[in-house]
């Protein structure tokens, strides 16, 4: 039921972080992964990484803003592995500022990364997974696809867009066999976090008090997740949005 072999997968910006460790899960159970992200080098030792534990796997360097670099990820993956079964759709940014001090350019910014890249990728994705009969998309959300953060309304627009997308794609596909769900992280410790935690003092600290598990998420932690709505054990699993935070969003 959760057997990836024989599944081709792409994971954007799995060259680390969040991404690495859902392509860890995913090549783990068999998949053969495509690590598409900017930094060539970083995705190479990515690769190198998830061949050393016997799975096949490439990287596609894709900055995934760009309409043409995501027609040519889709291609290269055809070209290397001659089918596409997973879309995860992880890679992200984040600039911290309140509304009033975010110019237009990086309102854009942040968009175009998290939430129009999903589209992209998704749209590009979407001829070859209904061709093959079946499909799992998997896009990654936020805590802030629930809740405010004054000083993240870029990022917190896009998360909050994530789910919508998410859940007007599952219904369009649902009947071309593609599920569509959003996965929303809690505090996960990777560079983007590192990077928040010297900018917003006290957040280390009110991130344990707040998660019941009593600690930040690794990046292993989200490699189940990864698995689940990869595999067939979430066929009829489809325009959900799944905390994967350690408890922080059931806390009052
Ligand atoms: P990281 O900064 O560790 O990783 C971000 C990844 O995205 C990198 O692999 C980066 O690779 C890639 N990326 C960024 N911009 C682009 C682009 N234009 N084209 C292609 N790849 C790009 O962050 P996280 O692992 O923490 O974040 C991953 C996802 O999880 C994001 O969507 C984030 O919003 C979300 N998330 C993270 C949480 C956390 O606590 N860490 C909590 C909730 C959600 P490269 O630079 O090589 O392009």
């Amino acid at each position: 039921m959760f057997q990836l072999e024989g599944r081709v997968a792409i994971v954007t910006g799995g060259n680390g972080g969040i991404g690495l460790g859902m392509a860890r899960g995913l090549a783990r159970a068999g998949a053969r992964v495509v690590i598409a992200a900017r930094d060539e080098a970083k995705s190479k030792d990515a690769v190198k990484e998830l061949e050393a534990f016997g799975a096949e796997a490439r990287a596609v360097t894709t900055d995934v803003t760009d309409e043409a670099a995501v027609g040519r990820m889709v291609r290269a993956t055809l070209d290397a592995f001659g089918r596409l079964d997973v879309l995860v759709n992880n890679a992200g940014t984040n600039i911290r500022k309140p509304p009033h001090e975010v110019s237009l350019a990086e309102w854009r910014q942040v968009l175009d990364t998290n939430l129009t890249s999903a589209y992209l990728c998704s749209h590009a994705a979407y001829p070859t997974m209904k061709a093959g009969g079946r499909g799992k998309i998997i896009n990654i959300g936020s805590m802030m696809s629930i809740f405010g953060a004054g000083f993240a309304p870029a990022y917190a627009a896009s998360k909050g867009g994530i789910v919508q997308f998410t859940r007007a794609c599952a219904s369009a596909w649902a009947l071309d066999n593609i599920q569509v769900n959003a996965v929303l992280p809690g505090w996960i410790d990777t560079a983007l976090t590192r990077r928040a935690r010297q900018e917003i003092p006290g957040l280390h600290e009110r991130v344990l008090q707040r998660t019941p598990a009593g600690r930040w998420g690794t990046i292993d932690d989200m490699a189940g997740i990864a698995v689940f709505l990869a595999s067939p054990a979430s066929d009829f699993v489809t325009g959900s949005a799944i905390p994967v935070d350690g408890g922080y969003s059931i806390q009052g």
